[in-house]
């Protein structure tokens, strides 16, 4: 086991991975941008460098100033976080051969997972419920295309293989749109992904989003650790997560589960993963997995009881899981707000100093935060700035935590989705867990915005 972890990432959740370590005995390195020389992280780490200027693309996902500080400082893992270097399989790769371990899958994994016509290929063969449709990307021949999409039955959706972020894809209502759409996403493929595969599947019109969290280790053994539902989105961004899934019949959930761990058996799957689904009339369709420690990891470490990066870690280095399937229960209810700095009226970011930061607190109220008062909002990256994590008994008694939490925590010099949070909790569709992915922007159109 290591002794030593470098943190290849920055707010939140480079606090969060902190904590964690800390809580492991492990020394943790931080390294930071000039924009972030003065977080609370960098100063209690044990250890800390600067890789470069604000602009992520030469310090956070500069990946030989990564490796160099990694060497320099003796650390002996690095953990990637969300996003940045976290799904990059020559990231991963190249930790490897520095003879570092990468707190992740392998290389192989990752790059099977990042592309989404492999992806479902491997879910499909171990038995894992896909969107219907061809686990092959599409030949070149319009005629045979046609044929593929009339028996799936329109409406149907484009997707580039290598897409992510919520891009690259294409509804089709009808077969004269086809064409079009097909081009124009192979386009983008081939700019935007450097994948230039593109496949197509049933579009499915009202589903929520679903997601099971899964932990593995180097023998063998893998666990499925609950269900999240994330359905409320803004353009493909989750904004309110909640743990576990609501009204979804636990033998169905048990069901889906197992299929996720033989999943990940089949492929040799090491660490937390986590297995996206489309739900739609009961019957669960896999989108993707992301191969990662996810933002909403909270809410399934309130449920479970588990420190889901602590164990992320231990596993990395080696030890094997602590516990089994049967351990496993799902206790009370958890919901996670997104805090972003974000003016609600435009969704535009909103940058700038915090000069109130006053926090919820009481029974079941978790916030994971790097920021604070006098804290400033860079413009630089990401507009998340915290999560308020609530727990209760049931999902009643969790959101009357949080809507209270929610009406105490007050930000002032920037703005935030704080307001919109406290209207979506008591949006009646929501209170009832009657909502699908469009629900947020069903309601941002009608009602007016936060
Ligand atoms: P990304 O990697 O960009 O997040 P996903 O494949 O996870 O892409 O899809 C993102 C979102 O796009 C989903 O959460 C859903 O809202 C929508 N979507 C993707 N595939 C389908 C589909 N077959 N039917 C309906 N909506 C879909």
């Amino acid at each position: 086991m290591f002794h030593s972890v470098l943190i290849a990432n920055r707010g939140e959740i480079a606090l969060r991975i902190q904590r964690a370590c800390r809580g492991l005995g492990l020394k943790t390195v931080a390294v930071y941008s000039e924009a972030d020389r003065d977080a609370t992280y960098v100063r209690h780490a044990d250890q800390s460098l600067c890789i470069g200027p604000a602009a992520a693309s030469e310090s956070y996902l500069n990946q030989a100033a990564i490796i160099m500080a990694a060497k320099l400082t003796g650390a002996g893992a690095i953990h990637p976080g969300y996003g940045f270097l976290s799904e990059n399989a020559g990231f991963a790769e190249r930790v490897a051969q520095a003879g570092l371990t990468f707190i992740g899958p392998s290389a192989a994994c990752i790059r099977v997972m990042g592309d989404k016509v492999a992806a479902k290929r491997a879910m499909r063969s171990a038995g894992v419920p896909c969107v219907p449709g061809p686990d092959s990307a599409l030949p070149n021949d319009a005629d045979a295309i046609r044929g593929l999409a009339r028996a799936i039955g329109y409406p149907v959706i484009v997707k580039a293989a290598g897409g992510g972020g919520g891009r690259g894809m294409r509804v089709v209502e009808t077969e004269d749109a086809l064409a079009d759409a097909l081009s124009v996403t192979r386009e983008e493929a081939r700019r935007s992904f450097g994948n230039a595969k593109v496949y197509i599947e049933k579009f499915l019109g009202s589903p929520r989003h679903v997601e099971i969290q899964v932990l593995a280790d180097m023998y063998g053994n893998v666990v499925w650790l609950g269900s999240r539902d994330c359905s409320l989105q803004r353009r493909h961004q989750k904004v309110l997560e909640e743990a576990p899934a609501p009204g979804i019949p636990d033998a169905l959930l048990a069901e889906v589960g197992a299929r996720c761990v033989e999943a990940c058996k089949q492929i040799g799957y090491l660490g937390l993963g986590t297995f996206e689904f489309l739900v739609e009339d009961g019957a669960f369709y896999f989108i993707e997995m992301n191969t990662r420690l996810q933002v909403e990891h909270p809410v399934t470490e309130m449920t479970t009881g588990i420190d889901l990066v602590q164990q992320q870690i231990r596993v990395a280095g080696g030890e094997r899981l602590g516990f089994s399937q049967a351990d496993i229960s799902c206790r009370g209810h958890a919901f996670e707000c997104r805090i972003n700095a974000e003016d609600t009226e435009r969704f535009m970011p909103s940058p700038g100093l915090i000069t109130r930061w006053e926090l919820p607190g009481g029974p079941g109220i978790r916030i994971d935060s790097h920021a604070g008062a006098c804290y400033r909002v860079s413009p630089h990256y990401d507009s998340m700035i915290g999560k308020l994590i609530a727990h209760g008994e049931t999902r009643a008694d969790a959101l009357a935590r949080l809507r209270i939490a929610l009406d105490e925590m007050q930000v002032e010099g920037i703005a935030t989705n704080l307001p919109l949070h406290r209207r979506l909790v008591r949006d009646e569709a929501f209170v009832a867990a009657d909502v699908d992915i469009h629900h947020l922007e069903h309601r941002l159109r009608d009602g007016g915005r936060g």
